[in-house]
């Protein structure tokens, strides 16, 4: 079983000084090790932001991908070898923002994946602009008079959209983020990990105090997370109380499942030995 120590990179993370994103990474390779799968078979798939980054903190394989596109990148990893353990991580910006169509479709297949989102209710890496997340009224230097649009429910969109684990998280609860993170890479299907993020540099409003004074553990022993239209109904509860914990669980098959070449071996062990360029190519005038 690998140690904590096992997956330093040996890259200090660069993030401000009491970023939510510390308590993230810390977090995920306690999650790693908990899971006991081996570094060498797990992949943590980022697109660009501040949380972005993750990956260079982390030993295990990576990439670094394009703003929005952690989920495509991460599709293709499963889908060359589904035996591995593919991780994606962004933030509410990259993940439900340009990549707002990419997360739809990948939960509608509901591919064994793990999405880890640090929502910050902010653009961080580009300093400070509105967010798909901000609060309505949200005032910053992109919507000085405050911001028009509702904010994405990025829960109530993944209960609808198909994923069959779907959570939220805060990064100043260590042991509830652990397990959360620890359960959504045990599920076999797609994972949303949603993460209460403070952006210590520039939202001023969603802050540590904030998150304190309003969150709450959901009842593992009152609330039923097998039951989908209460599981909606939850999610849209957000203001003077917080929920965090497994808003919903399905078990259902992947889409992996439904590959049938997938079931004799991964993509990328299959032989090209017997493969025709030419015959494909044929095929294709
Ligand atoms: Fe963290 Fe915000 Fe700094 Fe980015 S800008 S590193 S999200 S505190």
């Amino acid at each position: 079983m690998a140690t904590v120590q096992q997956y330093e990179s040996g890259h200090p993370p660069e993030w401000c000084p009491g970023c939510g994103n510390f308590p993230i990474l810390i977090a995920l390779k306690n999650a790693l090790v908990q899971s006991a799968i081996d570094p060498k078979d797990t992949v943590v798939v980022s697109g660009i932001g501040c949380s972005g980054k993750l990956p260079h903190f982390v030993k295990t394989y990576a990439y670094e991908s394009l703003h929005g596109r952690s989920l495509p990148v991460a599709t293709g990893v499963k889908l060359g070898n589904h035996k591995l353990t593919v991780i994606a991580v962004g933030g509410d910006g990259d993940g439900y923002g340009i990549g707002m169509g990419h997360f739809i479709h990948a939960m509608r297949r509901n591919l064994d994946l793990t999405y880890i989102v640090h929502n910050n209710q902010v653009y961080g890496l580009t300093t400070g602009q509105t967010a798909p997340t901000s609060e309505k009224g949200y005032k910053s230097k992109s919507t000085p008079h405050g911001v028009l649009e509702e904010p994405v429910n990025p829960l109530a969109l993944a209960i609808s959209s198909g994923a069959t684990y779907v959570a939220r998280t805060f990064s100043g609860d260590l042991p509830h983020m652990v397990s959360t993170i620890l359960g959504a890479i045990r599920h076999k299907g797609f994972a949303l990990v949603d993460v209460l993020q403070p952006c210590v540099t520039f939202n001023k409003i969603n802050t540590y105090p904030y998150f304190m004074q309003r969150v709450y553990k959901l009842d593992a022993g009152s609330y039923n997370a097998m039951d989908k239209q209460a599981a909606l109904a939850k999610s849209f509860e957000w203001g003077d109380k917080i929920p965090i914990g497994i808003f919903y669980k399905e078990d259902k098959p992947t889409y992996e499942d439904g590959i049938p070449h997938l079931q004799e071996m991964p993509t990328c062990k299959r032989p090209l030995d017997n493969i025709s360029v030419d015959k494909i190519l044929d095929e294709l005038q």
